[in-house]
């Protein structure tokens, strides 16, 4: 893999392609600065080699939700929420352009010195970046002698400044250190899983998760369904399930991943049991039921005992642990104990040897919210990203570095 650690930066100017996409509130203050701490190593490095760093990002989807008039909301979206907070993580004075490819944005970057950071305005501002128009790539290329790709959470977009940048900069291109270690970590399952190796799938749909799954199947020795996507699979088999969650334009495909799995061996878990709920809310009234007779009115909101049992035992055994999706609708006290209990199994699996790496999104928070981050192997940052690799896609960012 080339990464940064294969070049010396003196004297270079580095265009880098970060993530600092960050959450903010009504304020603007970043509420979880974790995608700008993750992008600090790769600056550092650049820096302490005696180059200089001219950051380029998005935050939200601005050309998306525009205001009520119709125009874009630059307050919102400005990049500049994160220039004060960057500049206190690095210890230095980050310099901000308020346009990525105006005059102004390049008088910037052209006079940037040895150990300075420039960050340019949101990339989403103008529409060509998500449309990966090559001439606005050619433009924001201008900003650096060296394309270094930190953005693994933009790796599945074939954007400007992901991927059709990268033609610009022959032999002077890599990719940074969280890209390098979130690759490094999704080939350890992917490409090297150490037997048995068990994948967990969670949360609310089947069909964000299907692809997953079919490719899978003829990987994993186990795969554990949990969360509101395992209804579709009872309900697919003749089961009554009540008002649970359900995709009723997937009932075949379920009994096609059913069988699928018996022709390859692969051990596919279902959910025996579950807690119900007679409302979809956190002081909803709960009992416990067989999923296949779930009474009417009632819905299933997390995994019963029987499931936690049957689940932790097979996590336990497990060599390689890959967890995407929460068991339950975690974010209720009432009906986070599935999720909690799967966390737990495979912290105690990890600390027995097992390699656990957790997908992005909502089983990182669920992690996160259980206090347990240091007790698993690894927590991607990339949500869509890690799910496309896992179906088995290639990533345009990774590939445009690679070719
Ligand atoms: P996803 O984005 O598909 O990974 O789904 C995550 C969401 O699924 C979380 O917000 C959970 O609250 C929700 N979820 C998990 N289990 C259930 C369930 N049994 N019924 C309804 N929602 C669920």
């Amino acid at each position: 893999m080339i990464t940064i650690d294969n070049f010396n930066f003196s004297k270079q100017r580095a265009l880098v392609r970060v993530d600092f996409n960050v959450p903010l509130d009504k304020q603007y203050n970043i509420t979880d600065d974790s995608r700008i701490k993750g992008a600090l190593p790769t600056i550092k490095k650049i820096l302490a080699d005696g180059g200089s760093v001219v950051l380029m990002s998005h935050l939200g989807r601005p050309l998306k939700k525009l205001k009520e008039d119709g125009t874009i909301d630059f307050k919102k979206f400005t990049l500049r929420h994160t220039v004060k907070h960057t500049s206190d993580l690095l210890g230095i004075e980050v310099k901000f352009s308020d346009d990525c490819i105006s005059a102004e944005a390049f008088n910037l970057s052209k006079n940037l010195k040895p150990g300075e950071v420039l960050l340019l305005e949101n990339l989403r501002f103008y529409k060509e970046e998500e449309k990966g128009d090559e001439g606005f790539a050619e433009k924001l290329s201008k900003h650096g002698d060296f394309y270094v790709n930190d953005a693994f959470g933009t790796a599945h977009r074939a954007h400007a400044s992901t991927a059709i940048i990268a033609k610009f900069f022959p032999g002077k291109k890599c990719f940074g250190y969280l890209m390098a270690s979130e690759l490094e970590n999704a080939e350890k399952v992917m490409s090297h899983a150490q037997q048995p190796f068990t994948a967990i799938m969670g949360g609310a749909k089947v069909s964000d998760k299907i692809l997953i799954i079919e490719n899978l199947i003829s990987k994993a020795d186990n795969i554990i369904i949990g969360g509101g996507m395992a209804y579709t699979f009872f309900k697919a088999q003749g089961g009554n399930i009540g008002n649970s969650l359900v995709e009723e334009d997937k009932l075949d495909l379920a009994l096609q991943i059913i069988e699928k799995a018996k022709a390859k061996g692969c051990n596919l878990l279902l959910p025996p049991d579950s807690v119900i709920a007679d409302k979809f809310d956190k002081d909803a009234n709960t009992n416990t039921a067989e999923n296949n007779n779930i009474p009417t009115g009632w819905m299933g909101l997390d995994i019963g005992s029987k499931a936690i049992a049957a689940f932790v035992e097979v996590i336990q055994k497990s060599k390689t642990i890959l967890w995407n999706g929460p068991m339950g609708v975690f974010e209720m006290p009432k009906f986070e104990n599935g999720t909690r209990k799967i966390a737990e199994a495979i912290a105690t699996a990890t600390s027995k040897g097992a390699y656990s790496l957790i997908g992005g999104g909502d089983s990182a928070a669920a992690i996160h919210q259980f206090g347990m981050a240091d007790k698993v192997s690894y927590i991607s940052t990339g949500g869509g990203a890690l799910l496309e690799y896992f179906e088995g896609k290639v990533l345009p960012g990774v590939k445009a570095i690679e070719e």
